[in-house]
């Protein structure tokens, strides 16, 4: 480390009453050690070659890891009576510094709030910090599983799925999280003096999606199941990018065939997928899916002479084993900036009525520059295409270029290099009045301050 970084992460005094804050807390389990903090305050921001500048010296000033909901009402209450900024982390696998405190501040672990509440035919309640696969486990017993999870599955949680993400496997037939009736039910803490516990059902749930946990710390969450299908892994390999986009669009608009995942990598994207490299081969495009066992042969079908299976088993997420998914969404890009940093990527969503057009001219338009990935999912009730190409980065002045020139070609662009939720959630944010409810559950807008920019603090 040179001594300008040095500096630059010495821990700085606090400009909070910390010491006061931990004799409020007496009892919970805090963690002050500088060196743990400063790590449990980043996530996935260095995907951004922009964010990593910008923020690689935040860090919060304490952890606090409350072990049931009245503790966390207690870390609530003591941060608010104290107004020292509160911003909850939950396996820190965002990407977009979304877990980074901005102020400083308390880091809320909540990962110890975890387990099933009850689950019956096609719900589940379940405590925020629980793992996505321990999710899966439980409900699968019963022959169900959660709609649609993030690439992440294996280490993120449901709390930090709702408050973070979007969508992913499963949003081929389900759509992502902010599509009425994916989120069934939110219970959460407010940052009050005396913090209420609220539960926000059916639209109202909205509230807190993809907020970033700027509207209320969640502890619970209810959540719609899907039937759970004996999946089956596929690889798909083809001589041209868009005949894999095209038998993946096929694929995903066929309504009978059941699938979880229908993604179009274009080469050479799949030269760097390491252990899957046998199953790719040399400049090819591939097409990945996970389909159901009973839907195979009609996804043969359909994929016909267009393209070779070169990969085809049973889909698998147990310890040493590395899940076909962990190739898809954003994993497709941590594969890539395993062995090369220098590369980043977008966030896009294709217009669903000229998809294969909009598609090809962003290929044309960027040959070497833009890589293509894209996602097929349903949105807004019609099947399209998010996409998460790699980008060859050189200059922000060039990476803005590049989204603008997206957007005037009616490309949506969620961009993942800035922080804010309205610069960066676009068409992934849920359509609920998520700045009038801060203002009833946050109005000193302590929670994760920075994220919601556009909320002015309604007292000081
Ligand atoms: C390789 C890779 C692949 C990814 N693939 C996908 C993908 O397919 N789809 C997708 O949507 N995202 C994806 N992501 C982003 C991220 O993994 C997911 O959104 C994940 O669900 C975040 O969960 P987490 O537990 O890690 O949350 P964290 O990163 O800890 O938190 C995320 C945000 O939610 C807030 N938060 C967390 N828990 C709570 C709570 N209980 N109450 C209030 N606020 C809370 C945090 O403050 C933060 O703002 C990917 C990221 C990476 C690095």
């Amino acid at each position: 480390m040179s001594l300008d970084s040095e500096r630059k992460h010495k821990p700085q005094p606090s400009r909070y009453d910390i010491a006061g804050l931990k004799a409020d807390l007496d009892g919970i389990p805090l963690i002050d050690e500088p060196q743990v903090v400063r790590k449990r305050s980043r996530d996935f921001f260095w995907y951004s070659p922009i964010l990593n500048q910008e923020l690689a010296d935040k860090s919060a000033d304490i952890i606090a890891c409350p072990r049931d909901e009245d503790e966390v009402v207690r870390v609530a209450a003591a941060c608010v009576k104290r107004r020292i900024p509160l911003t909850v982390r939950a396996a820190g696998t965002g990407n977009y510094g979304q877990a980074v405190p901005l102020e400083g501040g308390v880091l809320l672990d909540i990962t110890a709030l975890s387990g099933i509440a009850w689950q019956k035919p096609g719900v589940v309640r379940v405590a925020a910090g629980s793992r996505l696969l321990d999710i899966d486990m439980a409900t699968r017993e019963a022959g169900f599983e959660l709609r649609m999870h993030p690439s992440t599955k294996r280490s993120a949680t449901i709390g930090g799925f709702v408050a973070g993400g979007s969508g992913g496997v499963g949003s081929v037939t389900y759509g992502g999280l902010r599509e009425p009736g994916n989120i069934l039910a939110a219970r959460i803490v407010t940052m009050e003096e005396e913090p209420r516990i609220l539960e926000l059902r059916d639209d109202a749930a909205q509230k807190v999606n993809r907020a970033y946990g700027t509207t209320g710390i969640i502890t619970a969450l209810e959540m719609p199941l899907a039937p759970a299908w004996p999946w089956i892994d596929v690889i798909v390999a083809f001589d041209d990018y868009m005949e894999a986009f095209q038998a993946g669009y096929a694929v995903a608009l066929a309504d009978g065939v059941v699938k979880k995942l229908v993604t179009p990598i274009s080469w050479p994207i799949p030269a760097t997928f390491g252990a899957l490299k046998q199953h790719c081969p040399e400049g090819k495009s591939i097409l990945i899916c996970m389909i159901a066992e009973a839907s195979l042969g009609p996804f043969k079908a359909i994929i016909g002479r267009r393209g070779a299976v070169t990969y085809e088993a049973p889909s698998e997420e147990g310890p040493g084993t590395v899940p076909l998914y962990e190739y898809s969404w954003n994993h497709t890009t941590l594969q890539w900036l395993k062995g090369d940093r220098s590369i980043t990527y977008l966030q896009c969503m294709f217009p669903h009525d000229r998809l294969i057009e909009s598609a090809a001219e962003m290929i044309a338009r960027f040959p070497d520059e833009v890589l293509a990935h894209h996602e097929f999912i349903r949105f807004g009730g019609r099947m399209t295409a998010s996409a998460l190409p790699i980008l060859r980065y050189s200059t922000p002045e060039r990476l803005n270029e590049i989204i603008a020139l997206h957007e005037e070609a009616g490309v949506m662009i969620a961009n993942p290099h800035v922080v804010s939720l309205e610069s960066g959630s676009r068409h992934k944010r849920a359509d609920a009045d998520q700045l009038g409810f801060k203002g009833e559950v946050d109005p000193l807008g302590l929670l994760n301050p920075g994220k919601m920019a556009s909320y002015v603090a309604a007292r000081g």
